[in-house]
Formats: C-alpha cells, sequence, structure tokens
C-alpha cells in the first residue's frame, strides 16, 4: 500500500530563480515511484497528504519525511539562545496539528486579530462563532485558522512569524508547536507504550474525553473531512464521537497507533488526568 520503502535526500545547487531567499543548498527528497526514484523539492510535502508525481501520474506516500524534519528536540522552553525555526520549517505548511497546537496558545480575542490579518472577514468569523457556540472555544479557534490556510495559496510558517510578530506576539510559540512532548509514562513498560492501546483501555479512555473530541481528533492526525463526519453522525453525542474517532485511529497504518503516541496527544491537549485509574 504504501510504496515507499527508502528515501535518499540529496544536496542539489540552489538555483537563486525562486522566491525564497538564497540558501547554501536545496533539500530534495527521492521516492521510489514507478520503477525508478522520483525527486520533490522539500516544500512540496502538505500535511496529510500525499506527493503526486506528476510524471507517472502517482501518489506516493511522504507523510513521514515530513514529521522527520520538522519535530524539534522535546524539552521545556526555548533557550535564550533560540532564534527560531530553521529556514527548512519555515517554507513548510502548517499541518491541522500545528495550527491547533498554535491557537491553542492565543485567546480567542487574539486569535481573531490573527485570522482577520491573514484575510478573514469580520462576518465569516461571526458565522463560525454561531456555528461552533456549542463547542468548546479552541474548536472555534482552529477552523477559523484552518479556513485561512485553506484560502491562501501559499500559507507557510513564514508567515505565521510575520503575523505573529505584527501582533506582537512571540514567534517561539512555533518552537514549540514543533516540538516534541515528553508526558510522565513512570511505570508503564517500554514494550507496552510502543504497541497499540487494548480496546478496552480505548472504551475507558473514552469516558474521560469530555468536549475535547475535537481536539483530541485533530492531534491524533484524523482529517477534517472524517472528523466532520463523524460530528454529524453523532451530533450533540460527545461519548460516541469519541469511541469512533479512537476506533478510526486505532485502525490507522502510520504512523503505527501506539499507546505513547496516544499519551502525548492527551498530553497535548490536557487530558493527562483522563488516563488515571486506567491499566494498560
Ligand atoms: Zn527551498
Ligand atoms: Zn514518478
Ligand atoms: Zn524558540
Ligand atoms: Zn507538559
Amino acid at each position: 500500500m504504501h510504496g515507499i520503502c527508502q528515501f535518499y535526500s540529496t544536496l542539489s545547487d540552489a538555483q537563486n530563480s525562486s522566491g525564497h531567499q538564497p540558501m547554501p543548498f536545496e533539500i530534495e527528497f527521492g521516492v521510489f515511484c514507478k520503477s525508478d526514484i522520483c525527486f520533490f523539492h522539500h516544500n512540496e510535502i502538505c500535511p496529510n497528504s500525499p506527493w503526486f508525481c506528476s510524471q507517472h501520474r502517482k501518489n506516493n506516500e511522504v507523510g513521514y519525511l515530513q514529521a522527520w524534519f520538522s519535530e524539534k528536540e522535546p524539552s521545556d522552553k526555548c533557550l535564550s539562545t533560540c532564534i527560531g525555526l530553521g529556514r527548512m520549517a519555515l517554507e513548510q505548511c502548517p499541518s491541522d496539528k500545528h495550527l491547533r497546537r498554535l491557537v491553542g496558545e492565543l485567546s480567542p480575542g487574539k486569535c481573531r486579530e490573527l485570522a482577520i490579518k491573514f484575510g478573514l472577514e469580520v462576518n465569516e468569523w461571526e458565522n463560525f462563532e454561531y456555528q461552533f457556540q456549542f463547542q468548546i472555544p479552541d474548536d472555534l479557534k482552529f477552523v477559523a485558522i484552518q479556513f485561512c490556510r485553506g484560502k491562501s495559496r501559499d500559507f507557510t510558517f513564514r508567515m505565521l512569524v510575520r503575523v505573529l510578530e505584527k501582533l506582537e506576539l512571540s514567534h517561539h510559540l512555533l518552537c514549540k508547536v514543533l516540538r516534541d512532548v515528553k508526558p510522565d509514562v513512570s511505570g508503564i513498560p517500554e514494550d507496552t507504550l510502543n504497541s497499540p492501546p487494548s480496546n478496552k483501555v480505548l472504551l475507558d479512555l473514552s469516558n474521560h474525553i469530555g468536549n475535547s473530541t475535537m481536539q483530541l481528533a485533530i492531534e491524533l492526525d484524523i482529517d477534517s473531512t472524517t472528523i466532520q463526519q463523524i460530528q454529524y453522525k453523532h451530533k450533540t453525542k460527545l461519548l460516541e464521537q469519541t469511541k469512533e474517532i479512537l476506533q478510526i485511529w486505532s485502525k490507522k497504518q502510520h504512523p503505527k497507533p501506539t499507546l505513547l503516541l496516544l499519551i502525548k496527544a492527551l498530553h497535548r491537549i490536557g487530558k493527562m488526568g483522563s488516563l488515571r485509574g486506567l491499566r494498560f
């Protein structure tokens, strides 16, 4: 199913014709496509979608390449010497997870300002407010900024840095967005952490997610269309929504749905408490 079993990164001479600042080299990735290796520029990787080789008219799974060069080392805060994201990260298009984490750091008011700077109309923001009035503010903030990304032809971390600066917000918020987390997993054997959680654990957990279903789904890389379908299907039944989200996630192939991954997602959305009393 996933045709990619190996990749190469090559360094080639920069062509200064492109819009961005000159770099000493450009990084390209190669995947086994049809019968040969096809190359593409690193910023052609878009979140949650395969790379389409136009020569062979074939989709190639490249999701993990994105993870490979965008996650920073886990630590609590930026060091005083941190200069922010590297060139390569700046050229990337933020994924749903990244946007969710960013707006999670902003008040609804600040997020509204951010979205409007990205071209959201006031009436569009108000429509979202109406549509999401029964959900937590983090859901509203997320859909608004996701909508901005959808409107824009070229939405990168670099653009986010510029807008954050205009709003006098620290661009180190983006370092946090890309940084891995190290939740407290003491007492859980490593084998258990690296295995898929049991169905019983998933069911027990569903009862403790409350109204953070959508936040959890985004953090677990469930795509927006699927989330919307589940929300529509189960309307106000949050427990049913959460159960289905966790079922879908547990059947994913990439990345492998391990207990550790789930715990990291819970840590990210502030729901570590939901693990209390669970036996793994
Ligand atoms: Zn480049
Ligand atoms: Zn190809
Ligand atoms: Zn930083
Ligand atoms: Zn923490």
